[in-house]
């Protein structure tokens, strides 16, 4: 039997968030049928990559749509699509594109591990303050497009998004959302580009429940059709990204199933789990339990922020987090400071909230 286990490798209770360190999220029967399916034939794989293309185009109300092999590859992508789209000549030459447009502009408070994924293209990152007087100066006949990192509903900046998006416009340079942890929403599938965003980078692998190795490029034709010469199947920057078919008709399962989600509900056992979670813990002495709203990527679901006194309990957060991890079964929980952690139920699976609150009554118990 090929397993975790037989790997002495500990399944755990996700009750972090859609980490991709944990595995990210689980695929929904809907998805591992799509995927087995897509797996018991072959298929000119460009063509699939159109049709499936098309198909989560108009469900997710864009003009194109493309399956990457995840957000961060999204980003690669989207950079070179910046300069390919008006100069295909530069396709031979990733990533030596100093003669072409090189700059992408990147806001300071946005800026994140993910730049990596721009220099991996050629670019330079042009960072600049978060105000639209700073990006009208920034944007030169080297700029090639203005990425903005989307944080949801916690989003603290000095320029909002619709101004970016205009004053990028007046320029002609392309405005890439990286929306990768920005469901839900599901309204985000539209909602950016909507707004006049060039592209809008989902990941597959977490909130949407996709392969884990995939991720949605959303948007403009033009830029979409300016990277299929360059990815894979054929050869380029992006053929090192390849994406299968299972991926591609899993991504689109994923698509389809989140479409008809009964979100509403799903929000309601996010706000259960925490309120069961908050009426378990708060008679504890030394316990506070509480709602938190928006979660860490700003999405708009609740977690619980599981603050301790120290004194009374005789353990610091981070001893209580990796204790989780030892129980029977692990659980991996979102630490936060010396004296709080989160459980967030939006990993969850129905049920395990139970087994959560059991092994946090024990360990604080025992404590
Ligand atoms: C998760 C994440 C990514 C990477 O997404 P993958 O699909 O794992 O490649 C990129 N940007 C942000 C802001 C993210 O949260």
């Amino acid at each position: 039997m090929t397993d975790y286990q037989s790997l002495g490798v500990r399944p755990l209770i996700n009750a972090y968030a859609t980490m991709t360190k944990f595995g990210g999220s689980l695929m929904p029967p809907e998805v591992l049928a799509a995927m087995n399916e897509a797996a018991t034939a072959f298929v000119d794989l460009q063509l699939l990559q159109r049709r499936v293309g098309e198909r989560i185009a108009e469900l997710t109300r864009n003009e194109a749509a493309y399956v990457t092999s995840g957000a961060a590859a999204g980003i690669v992508l989207a950079s070179a699509a910046a300069v390919l789209y008006k100069q295909p000549d530069a396709l031979k030459h990733f990533p030596k594109i100093a003669a072409f447009k090189d700059q992408a502009i990147v806001f300071r408070s946005q800026r994140n591990p993910y730049d990596y994924a721009i220099h991996q293209t050629g670019f330079k990152v042009t960072e600049i303050e978060s105000d639209p007087a700073a990006l009208r100066a920034a944007i030169n006949e080297r700029s090639a497009c203005v990425f903005w990192f989307a944080r949801g509903t916690d989003s603290v900046e000095d320029i909002s998004l619709e101004a970016a998006i205009a004053i990028a416009a007046e320029r002609d340079i392309p405005l890439i959302v990286d929306a990768a942890a920005q469901l839900p929403p599901v309204s985000n599938l539209w909602r950016f580009t909507e707004m006049g965003a060039a592209l809008a980078l989902f990941s597959g692998g977490k909130d949407l429940r996709g392969p884990q190795s995939s991720g949605l490029m959303l948007g403009r034709r033009d830029l979409i059709e300016s990277i299929r010469p360059i990815s894979n199947p054929n050869h380029g920057l992006g053929r090192p990204m390849k994406v299968g078919k299972e991926e591609m008709m899993g991504a689109l399962a994923a698509v389809e199933r989140y479409i008809k989600l009964d979100h509403a509900a799903r929000e309601q056992y996010c706000e259960a789990t925490v309120q069961l979670f908050c009426a378990a813990l708060n008679p504890l002495p030394g316990v506070r339990a509480e709602r938190a709203f928006p979660n860490e990527a700003g999405q708009p679901l609740p977690r619980c922020r599981v603050t301790i006194d120290q004194g009374v309990i005789g353990k610091s957060a981070d001893d209580l987090v990796q204790a989780f991890l030892t129980q029977e079964p692990a659980i991996a929980v979102a630490p936060d400071s010396d004296a709080s952690f989160y459980l967030n139920p939006m990993t969850l699976e129905p049920g395990e909230e139970l087994i959560v609150r059991d092994a946090c009554l024990k360990l604080l118990d025992e404590a």
